[in-house]
């Protein structure tokens, strides 16, 4: 067993689509970013990636490379899932917290599990998302951007 710690954050930005986890959410603010922005899979990226000692995102898909522009961030995950099978391992369970002010994720929750689950290949069951807000506190609090944490376990294939 290895685990394997992601973070991310991205500005919130107008013009730009809102996607966590793989799942387009309504707003009127997006995520900027080299590829679409979602922060909640760069960093389950970063925890798979940690995990297996493979280092980390920006080292494996950098915001240099034209091939990554505007890229759907689940193209990333499933070519880190490749990675991290390669070094013969598969994930178990992911626990997940984005942190957010606006928009508000509740209602988006179960969306964003279950795709998670999707392009993990994991049941739903080893697949936790939990949103916070950062109480008006700091950039995030304060709207101007979105964060995601992440933990997950890795077990030898
Ligand atoms: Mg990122």
């Amino acid at each position: 067993m290895r685990v394997g710690l992601g973070y991310d954050i991205h500005r919130l930005v107008r013009d730009r689509p809102l996607r966590l986890g793989g799942v387009d959410i309504p707003s009127p603010l997006g995520l900027l970013g080299h590829s679409d922005g979602d922060v909640l899979l760069h960093a389950v990226c970063d925890a798979l990636l940690g995990a297996a000692a493979l280092g980390d995102i920006g080292e494996h898909f950098p915001d240099t490379d034209p091939a990554f522009r505007g890229a759907h961030s689940s193209r990333l995950l499933a070519a880190t899932l490749d990675k991290v099978r390669a070094a013969g391992y598969q994930p178990v369970n992911l626990d997940a917290t984005v942190v957010a002010q606006q928009p508000r994720l509740g209602p988006h929750k179960a969306a964003i599990r279950q795709r998670l689950a999707e392009l993990l290949g994991l049941d739903p069951s080893l697949v936790s998302i939990k949103a916070k807000t950062n109480e008006g506190l700091d950039a995030v609090g304060q709207g101007q951007a979105i964060a995601a944490h992440a933990v997950v376990l890795l077990k030898e294939a």
